[in-house]
């Protein structure tokens, strides 16, 4: 092809497409996906349903997806105890869509957001999206977050939107509700919306509650979650969220027509009915998270505390040679957040053992300089 260079905005001159390598090796616990695939009475059910979509494909889908609403509603209150109506609720396609629509509708040009690294590394790339400005108040060296500097940064920066995770990532920390409560009262004095991010909330250990709690409290608070991680269906992207019925309202505005296709909806559908099924493996997953947390632990790393399905660890003097090192032996994980610090997945437990096995091959290769030493 000859060379052409489209008119590309100027503001995306030398940016390049976001996402982690795809690398084909055995052993792969770098995107944080459930690594059981839905079992085979699910994938029946949700092709089943799928087939009945399709005799009125001819058709758009319903734009409100209320039947979807409804029983991601009645799912919720099941996992939370939280008892929300179908105008709370909102669903597009990855919660990374919803995002985009929470940018879209509370973001904007003059507009400001503000967020606590280290953590999700698509919120720049949603503000960027957005035309928002992004404003960043770090986390404290535990990554939890620091609310006192939080309260004066949106004081003084006036977001009107303020982006949480938690449980976070890449980092695993859930934060206390009393301080996303905090947060959610500054917030509504100050205009801002404050979206907390609960990609990995199935994952948390018991007593972490859901800041689903604080939503009759506070109207400006908006709770995301995915069926990408918990529900292992990241392969259908479908993200959603819950708030007050005039934060839904204003999403509606901003989503392209039928964005949510009807296949998406009917595989939705099928999946929250089979929830139980689905999800059979999240004690499983709890527990190799903590066993993972205790293995790291017990060879001198750094481990942050997880509420996720992930153990992020560290320090080491050039997290590159390891990262390669494990790839090198058939094993992927992820390099992102603090310099100095890696991130790996819960796998299946054939997959966790083959980690640490490469993992100890690595460290004993590198010998001991391959750690920071604390002063
Ligand atoms: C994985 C993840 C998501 C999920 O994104 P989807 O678009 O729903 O797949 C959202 N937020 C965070 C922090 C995540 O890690």
């Amino acid at each position: 092809m000859n060379p052409y260079t489209p008119p590309v905005r100027p503001d995306l001159a030398g940016e390049v497409p976001y996402g982690a390598p795809q690398l084909n090796v055995d052993v792969r616990l770098n995107v944080n996906e459930n690594p059981f695939a839905p079992p085979e009475s699910v994938v029946d059910a949700v092709t089943a349903s799928v087939q009945r979509i399709m005799s009125e494909a001819n058709r758009y889908p319903d734009r409100d997806f209320i039947d979807l609403r409804t029983d991601l509603a009645a799912y919720l209150s099941e996992e939370s105890g939280v008892h929300l109506s179908a105008e709370q609720l909102w669903a597009a396609n990855g919660s990374n869509e919803v995002m985009a629509h929470v940018m879209a509708a509370f973001g904007g040009p003059g507009r400001t957001a503000l967020t606590f690294p280290p953590t999700y590394s698509m919120y720049p790339e949603y503000a960027r999206e957005s035309f928002t400005t992004l404003v960043n108040v770090p986390r404290r060296s535990d990554f939890t977050i620091d609310v006192p500097a939080a309260v004066t940064a949106i004081t003084r920066d006036q977001p009107s939107i303020v982006l949480v995770a938690s449980p976070n990532n890449p980092t695993g920390t859930a934060i206390g509700l009393a301080d996303i409560a905090k947060l959610a009262s500054v917030c509504l004095q100050n205009n801002a919306v404050l979206v907390v991010d609960e990609a990995y909330a199935e994952f948390r250990r018991s007593g972490v509650p859901s800041a689903l709690e604080l939503l009759s409290e506070y109207p400006n608070v908006i709770v995301t979650r995915t069926m990408s991680k918990a529900f292992a269906m990241a392969g259908v992207r479908l993200g959603y969220a819950a708030a007050h019925s005039s934060v839904i309202d204003a999403l509606r505005i901003v989503r392209l027509p039928y964005h949510l296709s009807s296949v998406t909806q009917a595989v939705a559908r099928a999946a929250i009915a089979h929830a139980g099924d689905l999800q059979a493996d999240l004690e499983t997953l709890r527990e190799k998270r903590d066993a993972l947390v205790v293995d790291l632990t017990a060879r001198g790393l750094r481990v942050a505390p997880s509420d996720a399905n992930f153990a992020f660890f560290g320090v080491f003097v050039d997290r590159q040679a390891i990262w390669q090192g494990l790839v090198d032996r058939g094993v992927l994980i992820r390099e992102t957040g603090p310099e100095g610090w890696l991130r790996v997945s819960v796998g299946t437990p054939e997959e966790n053992a083959r980690f640490i096995t490469a993992l100890d091959e690595v460290l004993a290769d590198l010998g001991q300089g391959a750690l920071v030493v604390d002063e």
